[in-house]
């Protein structure tokens, strides 16, 4: 069925074979194996979301009260599951998620634990999907979104800016659990493919795992956008258990990416991993982890959750920020260590300079690189 697999890679490998070729008598000189080379400094980003997932599970792994309560955690599976997979040892954020806290923490950057006095948050005033996507996606918030509605978005994102420059067309995707998607990068407008042939509709975290990594091995891709979204419907459920299940299944296929990465000559060296969530969750009172959305947006709607009329959902603005790779400047991470606060809105530039390209060009207005990501060397 993908008979044209490789097609681009020959493509590519062929134009470079005749560049390669001198000008001079025909047949002088056998092409060297400096065509494969020349590409090996070709600037590529592979950029993951989790929908709705708070900084508090991240770092500090299971909540202890919310696992306590049956409401949010059958207790069979407290005592058989939860308890002995992740709470029993002294790191449970890492156990819940090992490639992040391990390889990640180690060699790159993951940023946002306010235990820690780190800050990361989104600069949106709504703290839920529709705006924190389009602030990641587009480098700034805009304040008439308003709902999650199936509304064709009117801001270029970074996705549809690449897949229109030369270097990019036709080498940027997406794939995501979320039927909004395609409004978000506007489908309509942008030509980048959400979910190509599957409707832009996915129901579930496995099938889009799926699907990114067959983008990530066609082996033609410079920018793959991955978005999951289990963890923000079994929030809102209430399954507490299955939320943490999802992180993990989660960072296990960040793991997975990230050697794909390493061992793949068309990434190894070249590639940036940068991970990071919509908004947020509450978490008080105890109920609130299932939550999310400013203060804002429940003065607008009053009547959905009157309960957080007066305060919104404290603290669901809150995110945090996970980066590894070749534009990862890893000391600069400690900019955001008491002081200034990283913002949701400075991925789109930070991922542009990640590539090689001038985030102004894209838009003079979006938020800055995060201090942690550097342009590769001329
Ligand atoms: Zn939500």
């Amino acid at each position: 069925m993908r008979s044209s697999l490789r097609s681009a890679g020959l493509a590519a490998f062929l134009a470079a074979l005749l560049a390669a070729v001198p000008a001079g008598p025909a047949g002088a000189q056998a092409p060297s194996a400096a065509a494969p080379a020349a590409q090996a400094q070709e600037r590529k980003v592979v950029l993951v979301t989790f929908d709705g997932v708070r900084w508090q599970d991240v770092f500090r792994g299971p909540d202890p009260k919310v696992v306590g309560d049956r409401q949010f955690v059958n207790p069979d599976i407290k005592d058989d599951v939860i308890v002995p997979a992740y709470m029993q040892g002294a790191d449970p954020g890492g156990a819940l998620m090992p490639f992040l806290h391990g390889v990640v923490g180690r060699e790159g950057v993951l940023l946002g634990n306010r235990d820690a006095g780190e800050c990361a948050e989104v600069a949106n005033d709504m703290w839920f999907s529709y705006p924190g996507y389009n602030e990641i996606l587009t480098g700034k918030p805009d304040p008439g979104i308003l709902q999650n509605d199936k509304i064709w978005n009117p801001n270029v994102s970074f996705l549809e800016y690449l897949q229109k420059r030369p270097g990019f067309r036709g080498r940027v995707a997406m794939v995501g659990t979320w039927t909004l998607f395609p409004y978000i990068v506007n489908t309509r407008r942008s030509a980048v493919p959400v979910n190509e042939g599957f409707g832009g509709s996915y129901p579930t975290d496995v099938k889009t795992a799926r699907e990114g990594l067959r983008l990530l091995h066609r082996h033609d891709q410079r920018v793959v956008y991955i978005a999951f979204g289990d963890t923000d419907e079994f929030a809102h459920a209430g399954d507490y258990a299955y939320y943490l299940t999802a992180l993990e299944r989660g960072d296990d296929f960040l793991r997975e990416v990230w050697e794909l990465i390493q061992a793949d000559p068309f990434y190894r060296g070249q590639t940036t991993l940068i991970v990071s969530t919509d908004h947020g969750r509450g978490d008080t009172p105890l109920s609130a982890w299932q939550d999310h959305a400013s203060k804002r947006y429940f003065q607008l709607n009053p009547d959905e959750q009157p309960q957080y009329n007066e305060t919104g959902v404290t603290g669901s603005g809150n995110v945090w920020i996970a980066a590894i790779g070749a534009a990862v400047d890893r000391p600069r991470a400690g900019d955001y260590r008491g002081g200034a606060c990283a913002q949701s809105r400075q991925i789109a530039a930070s991922i542009l300079t990640a590539l090689g390209e001038d985030w102004r060009d894209f838009r003079a207005d979006a938020g800055a690189p995060l201090a942690f990501i550097k342009a590769p060397d001329r």
